[in-house]
């Protein structure tokens, strides 16, 4: 298709920039000869930018190899292609009519949507096309420009789709880019590392005679002036890795805030949620040492959430972690309790002190009888087992009542008190005490 006297880039094979006006007024002219006309497709990858972010250069050197494999093999027989830029693209088609040019150009949308796999992560590329007619006379340094600089356009209007030059835009496929969004997520939550967008909320865990059983850290995310649901967020941390800085962070701040609330005379006990890959990580424990010095604070008075399918993993490391984490001192608490399937018999083994049933359980109280019923077996067991029962999730008082029947021993949840941030919490605090 192209000629190898021309400048070629390295990665992608194509012609680059300096070749591509010797190569265009060849092509020009062939085609000129034969009495047709030159249509071009202008392509550039949508936010490129996040990948290179992510992944650093070599990891886009080898999206854009993917990207220009695809292309080479969804253009026609006659078709020329550049790379132009590091993200963009000029595909010469001589010879094509306008519609014909169409095509190929979504033809080749719907193939770069593919996902992509680069570091065990999806990536869904999506590109901007720009398509343009060479106009009689015009010269092609004009015609080059006129697709460059238009490009702006579909860029401008969001991203993923074709227009064309000179006429009405046209939508490229739009489907909801999950894995698109995850890596800008992505890249905010490493800028947030360095340069600050985290904080923790606490939510008090409140028994049923007004005591403070402990507060739970939760983390949340700000970003671009507004607030990422952890729900957003979390999953992209953990697919991403990126879950065991976060995870340190949020032992370090909740361990600090445990011994903040002891020098402000209202010692309370900190609860901090441990993902799967912070749990395994060799980094560990070492984190969770270092933490306990930094603030140094009282054990006993942090507690680690775990989800109840971690606890009940039997693989070493795991078991291992969780013993070891215990023997310093804090507590461990199974979240999410009811979700994992587990079988109950295998309570009796695990190092926990804690029981946090699972809102799903909460929501459905006082109407479903069977629940409610295997709620009261729960509590019992725990506390025959020595550990304590939470409920999450709670809402109403009707919930509540239920509960309490139920014997369970404390209740989180929007009824007594939503997540507030450390000052609110304080504050919180100190008005029930004036009570
Ligand atoms: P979780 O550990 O089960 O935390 C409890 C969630 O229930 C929180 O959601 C809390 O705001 C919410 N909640 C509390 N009371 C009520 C209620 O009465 N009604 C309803 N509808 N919701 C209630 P949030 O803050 O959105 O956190 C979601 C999840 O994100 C957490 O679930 C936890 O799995 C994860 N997460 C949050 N912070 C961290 C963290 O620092 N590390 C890790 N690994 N995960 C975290
Ligand atoms: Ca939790
Ligand atoms: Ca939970």
């Amino acid at each position: 298709m192209t000629n190898r006297k021309f400048a070629v880039d390295p990665i992608t094979g194509f012609i680059n920039r300096d070749g591509s006006l010797p190569l265009a007024r060849r092509v020009m002219g062939a085609a000129t000869a034969k009495g047709q006309g030159l249509t071009m497709l202008w392509l550039d990858l949508d936010r490129f930018h996040k990948v290179n972010a992510s992944f650093g250069h070599r990891g886009g050197d080898r999206i854009i190899a993917h990207v220009a494999n695809r292309i080479r093999q969804r253009v026609p027989e006659a078709a020329h292609c550049l790379r132009m830029g590091s993200d963009e693209f000029a595909i010469l088609l001589p010879g094509q009519a306008l519609d014909d040019a169409r095509g190929v150009g979504l033809r080749l949308a719907a193939s770069l949507e593919q996902p992509l796999e680069l570091d065990g992560m999806m990536i869904h590329p999506t590109a901007s096309i720009r398509l343009a007619q060479h106009a009689a006379g015009e010269p092609l340094q004009a015609f080059f420009e006129r697709a460059d600089l238009a490009m702006l356009d579909a860029k401008r209007q969001g991203g993923n789709r074709l227009v064309v030059s000179g006429s009405e835009a046209f939508r490229g496929r739009h489907g909801v880019q999950l894995a698109r969004e995850e890596l800008a997520v992505e890249s905010d939550l490493h800028l947030a590392l360095e340069t600050g967008g985290l904080s923790l909320d606490f939510q008090p865990v409140l028994g049923f005679d007004g005591r403070i059983d402990a507060v739970e850290g939760l983390m949340r995310f700000r970003v671009d002036g507004r607030q990422l649901a952890p729900g957003r967020f979390i999953p992209v941390a953990e697919k991403t890795g990126l879950i065991v800085r976060l995870g340190e962070w949020s032992l370090l701040q909740g361990t600090r805030f445990a011994a903040r609330l002891c020098q402000e005379g209202r010692p309370t006990k900190v609860a901090i949620n441990v993902s799967r890959a912070q749990l395994t990580s060799p980094g560990f424990l070492p984190a969770l040492h270092g933490a306990l010095i930094c603030a140094n604070v009282e054990p006993a008075l942090i507690e680690l959430e775990l989800t109840e399918s971690l606890v009940m993993d039997e693989s070493d490391v795991i078991q291992h972690n969780l013993r070891r984490a215990r023997a310093t001192g804090v507590g461990l608490a199974i979240d999410d309790f009811g979700t994992g399937y587990s079988s109950l018999s295998c309570l009796k083994d695990l190092p926990a002190t804690k029981l946090k049933l699972d809102r799903s359980f909460v929501q459905v109280l006082p109407d479903d009888r069977r629940a409610y019923a295997v709620v009261r077996a729960m509590s019992r067991l725990a506390r025959e087992l020595g550990m304590a029962m939470v409920a999450e999730g709670v809402e109403t008082p009707a919930q509540l009542t239920a509960l309490r029947d139920a014997e369970v021993d404390a209740i989180q949840g929007f009824i007594w008190a939503r997540p507030m941030n450390e000052e609110a919490l304080l504050a919180w605090l100190a008005q029930r005490n004036t009570q």
